[in-house]
């Protein structure tokens, strides 16, 4: 609806950008539905490159062979801030010029010729230069001196920066790429290399197989002095991990993690892997977490990198699952590609979601699908505010979908495959991925395709049931009501859409959801009696009546957390609830959280309600209920206590440490030699909210001793334990530490390590050393983009540094944007509603409407949402929090 906005957004707001035309960028209008003719199909393309890391530009020469379906005088490709230096297109009898004419407002050029061009086949060859990027997209470098590299980053829509191309999904070509460099460089590509030879000036040009089919957004190539881990086998490809030089012992775990990885996605698909080699690179630079290019994927280092055995739980789940999010995208994805960028959801949320299947085969002592658990909670905050869109949004405009990399697309689209596969049973849902893959493989296809397919193999209405999830945006709240009807107990169920905010229009009123529903209701007797009981129902009216089987004490109106909605129990519901904790699931006492808090803030539950909830949970074991908790608690330090003064501030804090104070004690800061993983990131986690958030007097002080021991004896802090202690001695801690950290970050031995304490930065309360940790964050040489990015995302998040941050922010932001991809520039936009007062709204919005988001004018929107709902939020239960702590 409001898309509008962002098809004029003006192209000056780009980073400084040379390309041949047109002098005055601002005035370029994009054409909203721009696509290129679909008659002209490039079934190979050859590209040869001339690159060098320690070069501002670039070469290259491309040969297309192309198919004319229809004869013309014109062929149109994307290409943006590319030189073309010349066109030649061979005929059967003859070989023409082309004249090029630049068109900025569909980034691409259109070849003329001089004559019509027949039917058939014919060879189009170009010759063209550009520059390198600095900002993480298209072809950049990064690093200097020795460690000099360059890559490409080309999804969504950057391909047409590297080469001329024809740059939309639909359209594939098989690849064949050649690069020249300087003999020392180490060369990668989708495909393996062929062979190699020394050039006249002693460059090496190394040629690379022809790739399957591919779209253009998965081509890849990189150049720079990296080095190889040994080759492990998984069946018949060869899988590697590339580093820069001295990172060689940090590829044990990705590579481990990657074979286990392929392993189980080609019994999941029973396909082959697509592609003949997979080679895995990590760059300290890099705009996403990881990219899924064919047969070469390439990495933020501190995702890939890290040495297992010091590495924190936390750390090696994500490194696992990144990997096997990447690696199923080879299939689903690469292979199978969607037609359109409207699907990138169902590309993303596929691979979220097998990426938590695969980790749950391979470390099932884990429990990843309780990390997710916590990442649903994101996405369902995300999207009950008004300004959220459908995971299957109607994308107009390739940019469109560059502001649709979020939690919607990703870990709703995985939540909604999820509810269909325990809706379906998972053999039967696998058995219509499989059919998919196998009718759709190197080719295209949409998401009727898959709906079509697994409607095929279980005879359900799929497509009913997905649409209302894909096509709507936000989700419903399911109200459960006890009732006795003709003597039978029943449980009543309604839905109504949820907002944040809540709304008065009648679309919102009107809407529903095909809710695969499952619930759980207990006897609530005790002993050997005690028994709980599973009620399902495919629950699509507004509401419906549910037959419970016999009385019950309490019900869990989503059963194992299974489902996309919000559930409000009521105040009876939670007390309960509350007198059964212990029989709650584990991913239902997350959701039972969650669900409070958002009800909290929607104004349907009293803040009261909620403490209580969170004092019941105070003997509370598992790492990631105390996760949510430590989420919920975190968010009433940022928006409630500022404003209910300093009495309360201190009531919060020893309430927040007689609540889970002594849990820690019992179990103590060391951790233990005979621990599990999970047990010591319960310990992180409860030093987070005692030591961080209730600024305990014992655990402070331990904090400081461990961190000034660390600094000044060289003694190593415990992986999951390093972030929270350091945060905890930064907070109280001065110029010493300061730069304590600065050079902890410079000399790493490990991207965690680099992040921890970079990031230790970011919680310091003095304003010399905040102004200071600003300097570092916008410091090019200091850190990677993604790590400083991250640190003013954390400084904006912190109450006590937000303001400074924000007023510093406005004046730099002109140089971050030469230093930083647009996504993370919309990242740190959206971080300015986390902790800034409601009353900046009006200033942070102008700001944006001067310096608008290549990334996501949505981000606003959002913005503007989340601090109308702080500032209500604020009124209406300051006063309650400041009563609930004085009683
Ligand atoms: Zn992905």
């Amino acid at each position: 609806v409001a898309r509008q906005r962002q098809q004029t957004t003006p192209r000056s707001a780009r980073p400084r950008e040379r390309s041949p035309a047109p002098k005055n960028r601002a005035r370029v209008r994009r054409s909203p539905a721009y696509r290129l003719p679909h008659d002209v199909d490039a079934r190979t393309i050859e590209l040869t490159f001339e690159l060098d890391p320690h070069k501002s530009t670039f070469k290259g020469r491309a040969s297309y062979a192309l198919e004319i379906a229809r004869r013309r005088k014109s062929i149109e490709l994307h290409s943006l801030g590319l030189r073309i230096a010349f066109v030649r297109l061979h005929l059967a009898d003859e070989t023409l010029h082309g004249r090029v004419e630049h068109r900025p407002e569909s980034e691409s050029i259109v070849l003329g010729f001089d004559r019509l061009i027949p039917e058939g086949p014919v060879r189009l060859e170009l010759a063209f230069r550009g520059r390198v990027r600095r900002d993480l997209r298209g072809l950049y470098g990064a690093g200097s001196g020795d460690e000099a590299w360059l890559a490409s980053q080309l999804c969504p829509t950057d391909a047409r920066r590297l080469f001329p191309c024809f740059d939309e999904p639909g359209m594939k070509s098989r690849y064949r790429i050649s690069v020249t460099a300087p003999a020392d460089q180490t060369v990668i590509s989708n495909a393996p290399i062929s062979d190699e030879e020394t050039t006249e000036n002693g460059q090496r040009l190394t040629r690379f197989e022809a790739t399957p089919p591919l779209s253009s957004y998965l081509v890849a190539v990189a150049v720079g002095p990296f080095e190889a881990s040994p080759v492990a086998m998984s069946g018949t490809t060869a899988l590697r991990v590339w580093t820069l030089p001295g990172r060689q012992p940090l590829t044990g775990f990705a590579l481990e993690a990657a074979t286990a990885s392929l392993e189980r996605l080609e019994r999941w698909f029973d396909l082959p892997h697509p592609y003949p080699k997979l080679d895995l690179l990590a760059l300290p630079a890099f705009a996403f977490g990881a990219m899924e290019n064919a047969g070469a994927v390439f990495f933020r280092d501190s995702i890939l990198l890290l040495d297992a055995k010091t590495a924190s739980l936390e750390d090696r789940m994500r490194t696992a699952e990144v990997v096997a999010h990447e690696l199923s995208h080879m299939w689903f994805g690469n292979s199978v590609t969607m037609k359109w960028w409207n699907d990138l959801w169902l590309n993303e949320a596929f691979a979220t979601w097998m990426a938590y299947e695969i980790v749950d085969s391979w470390r099932p002592e884990w429990q990843v699908w309780l990390d997710f658990a916590l990442r649903k909670e994101h996405a369902l905050w995300l999207d009950a505010l008004a300004s959220s869109h459908p995971i299957a949004p109607p994308i107009r405009h390739a940019e469109e979908a560059q502001e649709n990399f979020d939690a919607i697309t990703y870990t709703k689209g995985a939540s909604v495959l999820r509810m269909l596969e325990r809706y379906l049973g998972a053999e039967v849902f696998r058995e219509g991925i499989r059919l998919y893959m196998r009718r759709h493989s190197e080719s295209n296809a949409e998401a009727a395709d898959l709906w079509a397919a697994l409607a095929e193999v279980s005879a359900e209405p799929i497509e009913k049931i997905v649409a209302p999830w894909t096509l709507q945006t936000g989700f419903p709240v399911v109200t459960p009501t006890r009732r006795t009807k003709k003597g039978t107990p029943t449980l009543d169920l309604v839905q109504e859409r949820f907002l944040a905010l809540p709304s008065r229009s009648k679309r919102d009123a009107g809407m529903s959801w095909t809710i695969p529903w499952v619930g759980r209701i207990g006897s609530g007797e005790d002993g050997n009696g005690n028994e709980t009981r599973t009620l399902k129902r495919l629950f699509s009216k507004h509401r419906d009546s549910i037959p419970s089987g016999g009385n019950f004490a309490w019900a869990y109106a989503n059963g194992g957390e299974a489902g996309f909605f919000r559930v409000n129990h009521g105040e009876q519901g939670q007390h309960e609830l509350l007198a059964h904790l212990g029989e709650l699931s584990t991913v239902e006492r997350i959701g039972l959280v969650g669900n409070q808090w958002a009800l909290c803030q929607a104004e349907r539950l009293p803040i009261a309600a909620l403490l209580d909830l969170l004092s019941a949970l105070d003997s509370e074991e598992d790492p990631d209920v105390l996760g949510v908790i430590e989420s919920v608690l975190s968010a009433l330090d940022r928006r409630l206590v500022p404003r209910a003064g300093a009495a309360a501030e201190v009531r919060f804090r020893t309430w927040i440490c007689d609540t889970f104070g002594p849990q820690l004690e019992v179990i103590g800061v060391t951790p233990k030699k005979s621990e599990g993983d999970r047990a010591r990131m319960r310990r992180a986690r409860l030093l987070s909210i005692v030591g961080g958030l209730g600024r305990g007097d014992r655990v402070v002080r331990e904090s400081e001793r461990l961190c000034a021991q660390h600094f000044s004896e060289g003694m190593e802090l415990a992986a999951e334990l390093a972030g929270p202690i350091i945060r905890i001695a930064a907070a109280g801690g001065g110029p010493f530490l300061h730069a304590a950290l600065r050079r902890a970050t410079t000399r790493a031995e490990t991207p965690q390590s680099r992040r921890i304490h970079l990031l230790g930065l970011a919680a310091f309360e003095d304003a010399m050393l905040i102004a200071k940790s600003l300097d570092t964050a916008l410091d090019p040489d200091f850190a990677p983009a993604p790590d400083r990015a991250q640190l003013i995302h954390d400084l904006l998040g912190n109450p006590r540094t937000a303001m400074l941050t924000w007023t510093r922010l406005q004046r730099v932001w002109k140089r971050l944007e030469r230093q930083m991809p647009p996504i993370l520039l919309a990242r740190l936009a959206a971080a300015t509603a986390q902790a800034l007062p409601a009353s900046e709204m009006a200033g942070i919005l102008a700001f944006f409407e001067q310096q608008p988001l290549l990334a996501g004018p949505r981000a606003v929107r959002q913005i503007s949402e989340e601090l109308k709902i702080a500032a209500r939020f604020e009124r209406a239960s300051c006063k309650g929090l400041v009563e609930y702590l004085i009683d």
